[in-house]
């Protein structure tokens, strides 16, 4: 006999996590509690994955359960906002209950190195369709935003660019000599959680690079207001992406591909001199609208469009 909701539930998602001091009422309830400290406010974020649109059918379930909470922490991060705790939607096809198991301990595992409550959630029944509600504290009226970058910021990058969207090429067939690292990248990303925090005071604007980085600079040029010019010889390539581009002549995959989850951010130069994070500078914001970018010394436009849902 099939597990029923509540002994799923119980069994795959109640022993396993930790409880902070804040989580009052965790999962069994009708809500959750938590408690929020004085000087504090609650960044939130919700992000969905749906089997066939945010990832290939078959996918190992210990990296699913990984990237699901990833990808949520990830916008915490890029707030600056320190993980609290999180709440699961599972639509479930069908109880699998090894394939739950795998799941659950990809999911748990994250969320217990960032000391991560799971408070609650809901299980349907359904096409296979994974949501995560995320919860962090942040510092009230420090949070990291898209709209206050200045111009003459520099504008960082941690981490390298375009190693998922190579990940996501070799998943559709390219052929790399070297693949590990940016399959690793792919399908299990890291939340930059520290360096958001280390941010805090530091970044005028901050963004994860989930959509690609051309589209998410683009947010933030668009909601300060201003442009900015990047610089590719300073970009952040493996040698594994570097020999993709010179194989398939595909220079724009690094700055549009999504799935890096690094995080981009913006610095003035007189806090950026005493930068300690490990990160490296790729242009700078300008008061002239737009994105460009300076190749071998050329300087040309860039269109600021990331993957969006809906527009073919
Ligand atoms: P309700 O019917 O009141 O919405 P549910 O029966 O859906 O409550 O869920 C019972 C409890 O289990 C609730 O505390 C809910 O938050 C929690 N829960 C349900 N699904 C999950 C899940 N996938 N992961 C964690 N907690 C869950
Ligand atoms: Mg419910």
């Amino acid at each position: 006999m099939p597990l029923s909701e509540f002994a799923l539930i119980q069994r795959f998602f109640c022993n396993q996590n930790t409880k902070s001091k804040s989580t009052r009422i965790g999962i069994g309830d009708d809500c959750a509690l938590i408690a929020i400290p004085d000087g504090y406010e609650l960044a939130i974020t919700t992000d969905t994955m749906v089997e066939n649109v945010h990832f290939f059918a078959g996918t190992d379930p210990k990296d699913l359960g990984h990237k699901l909470l990833a990808v949520n922490l990830s916008d915490l991060a890029s707030m600056g906002a320190k993980p609290l705790s999180v709440t699961l939607a599972l639509a479930l096809p069908s109880v699998d209950e090894s394939w739950l198991a795998e799941f659950s301990s990809g999911f748990l595992a994250l969320a217990k190195r960032y000391s991560v409550d799971l408070i609650g959630g809901d299980t349907t029944s359904g096409p296979l369709t994974l949501t995560v509600q995320a919860l962090g504290l942040v510092p009230r009226g420090q949070a990291l935003l898209r709209s206050t970058a200045k111009a003459g910021d520099f504008i960082f990058m941690t981490g390298k660019l375009g190693q998922a969207g190579l990940g996501l090429k070799i998943r559709q067939g390219y052929n790399c000599s070297n693949p590990e690292a940016a399959l690793t990248r792919f399908n299990t990303p890291y939340p930059q959680v520290e360096t958001g925090l280390e941010l805090l005071e530091i970044a005028n604007a901050c963004i994860d690079i989930s959509d690609g980085l051309t589209g998410d600079l683009g947010h933030i040029l668009e909601q300060s207001q201003i442009g900015a010019c990047l610089d590719w010889d300073a970009l952040p390539l493996s040698e594994e992406v570097l020999a993709y581009i010179q194989a398939t002549g595909d220079w724009t995959m690094p700055l549009v591909a999504g799935d890096d989850y690094e995080l981009c951010f913006t610095v003035s130069p007189e806090k950026a001199a005493k930068l300690t994070i490990d990160c490296q500078k790729i242009g700078i914001i300008q008061s002239e609208s737009g994105l460009r970018l300076n190749k071998s010394g050329r300087i040309q436009p860039l269109q600021v469009k990331g993957f969006e849902h809906f527009s073919i």
